[in-house]
């Protein structure tokens, strides 16, 4: 059987739905190949991002948030709850039925958008060939006149920790614990070894989270890093810097994790273990040998700046390709490449990429770091504004943390956002909205903020940026 469409898109993900979406939108005959399945056995769109990344686990991140705030904070406001329970299966049970409303309605914005949903695999022959063998094992050929690879990646295994889906798991395992463990160790401070680490900290594990690198959160600004690093250490997580895993050994249901740091060999013991080491671009059986598709020296399909890959006619998106493993790049990504498609000058913007910790408070930034600034030699502004001095933070009894802002000093152009605090991604895409039009720091000085909000510690960080703020003091001139 041979099917022709003008775009067949393999991955069903943030990058791939996205793409067939708005090919099928444009007017394009659109298929679009995945191969996961959900518990029922029916195919599950949505990827990584709906099925065990981005939903199920701001999902628990946020139950567990209203737990802490029932048990410790509701106190704070002079509320009294007694008997407060958790109930994991219910949690998960929660966190369950959203992914599969999300994944399904994805089947249902195919429908409504004309794109032929394909359960099974997709493989890159060449030649505008995309071989599919159904998920009952049926083989067939399609021909596309364009292909948009969107595969995604798969979390790194280290060979000193393996996972065995019990005692040591990936994010996956974690998102689905059946109970809290009582000592659970993390095998990196990345953003997924934070988040998952929160979530069970949250409810009561005792949570060691064990980083080989000296630096914590080498990739944020240096002082929200450190500001960070002091509240999660409030909040009770362990967090061992310079503390390189070298073995594990699993003994019924404990793990011996051995590590060494800057004192020696050291061991931990736990309960579960995760190890959150990073995620790798995923392509087996993506494409064939001769095909002409690259990779790079990293395992990222190769792409120029538009996604294209070395064959015309097919692109690449998402996890795959190089840049931040983040759901709303892949998104982007595949959209640019569907108006690409449709003949569209359209192209992403890099620069005004926001990444996020969804901890509590929240990490988020966009552009350049004051070290990132630094390292340019142009010369630059700087200017900061602690939440402790926010009118609205204060009263929500969330005021840890600070935004900052970098602005170029010759021309006044923000160049950079970085927050920890509350709300931290909303206030960070305020900064994306200003430097996609070329904001410079002088527009939000004179633009009004409502009150209160904590929109106004933004407002008074550019004001800092010129020794301008109203509500703590300015650098001495
Ligand atoms: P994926 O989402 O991985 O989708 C690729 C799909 O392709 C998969 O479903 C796979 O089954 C399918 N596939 C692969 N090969 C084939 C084939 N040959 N044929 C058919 N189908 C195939 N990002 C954020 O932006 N915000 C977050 O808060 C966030 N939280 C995360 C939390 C966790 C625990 C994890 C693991 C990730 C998180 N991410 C987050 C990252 C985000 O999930 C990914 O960046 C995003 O899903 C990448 O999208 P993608 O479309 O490139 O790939
Ligand atoms: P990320 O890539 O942001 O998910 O972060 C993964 C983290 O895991 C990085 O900060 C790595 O330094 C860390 N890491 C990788 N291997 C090890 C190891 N063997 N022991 C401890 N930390 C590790």
């Amino acid at each position: 059987m041979s099917q022709s469409y003008d775009v067949v898109v393999i991955g069903g993900g943030p990058g791939g739905y996205a793409a067939a979406i708005k090919t099928a939108q444009l007017g394009l005959t659109t298929a679009c190949i995945e191969k996961r399945s959900n518990a029922k056995g029916d195919v599950a769109f949505g990827g990584t991002c709906l099925n065990v990344g981005c939903i199920p686990s701001k999902a628990l991140l946020d139950s567990s948030h209203k737990y802490v705030e029932a048990t410790e904070h509701a106190s704070h406001h002079g509320l009294k709850i007694d008997g407060v329970s958790m109930d994991i299966a219910a949690m998960q049970s929660r966190k369950d039925k959203i992914v599969s409303q999300l994944t399904q309605g994805i089947g249902g914005l195919f429908k409504a958008n004309g794109v032929t949903g394909l359960y099974g695999t997709g493989t890159y022959c060449g030649n505008q060939q995309v071989e599919f063998v159904s998920e009952s094992g049926e083989k067939s050929t399609l021909t596309a006149k364009h292909v948009i690879l969107a595969s995604g990646s798969e979390p790194i295994a280290i060979p000193v920790a393996e996972v065995n889906e019990d005692t040591i798991v990936d994010s996956t395992g974690a998102l689905a614990f059946s109970e809290v463990p009582k000592r659970l160790g993390v095998i990196g401070a990345g953003v997924i070894g934070l988040e998952l680490g929160s979530v069970w900290a949250r409810l009561g594990a005792e949570v060691t989270v064990l980083e080989a690198q000296d630096a914590f959160l080498p990739m944020c600004d240096a002082q929200i890093a450190r500001e960070t690093q002091k509240i999660l250490k409030k909040q009770g997580l362990k967090i061992e810097l310079g503390a390189r895993v070298t073995g594990s050994d699993v003994n019924g249901t404990e793990v011996t994790v051995n590590y060494t740091d800057a004192k020696g060999d050291q061991t931990l013991i736990c309960d579960k273990l995760i190890v959150a080491v990073g995620r790798r671009p995923y392509t087996e059986s993506l494409f064939t040998t001769g095909s002409g598709i690259n990779l790079d020296e990293r395992g990222f399909i190769h792409v120029n700046s538009y996604c294209q890959t070395d064959v015309p006619g097919v692109y690449a998106i998402g996890d795959i390709v190089r840049g931040p493993m983040l759901a709303h790049k892949a998104t982007e990504e595949g959209v640019m490449v569907a108006e690409r498609i449709a003949g569209h000058k359209v192209q992403v913007n890099y620069d005004t990429i926001a990444s996020v910790i969804y901890t509590h408070p929240e990490v988020a930034w966009v552009g350049l770091s004051e070290q990132a600034a630094k390292q340019s030699g142009e010369p630059f502004k700087v200017g900061s504004f602690p939440f402790s001095a926010s009118g609205r933070a204060l009263a929500a009894g969330d005021s840890a943390g600070l935004v900052k802002v970098v602005s170029d000093e010759k021309t006044d152009r923000i160049l950079g956002v970085h927050v920890v605090g509350p709300q931290a991604t909303e206030i960070v895409m305020q900064g994306v909205v200003g430097m996609e039009f070329g904001a410079t720091t002088e527009d939000l000085q004179l633009m009004t903020f409502a009150h209160p909000s904590v929109s106004e510690a933004l407002h008074e960080a550019v004001l800092a940026v010129d020794n301008k703020a109203i509500h703590i003091p300015n650098k001495k001139r």
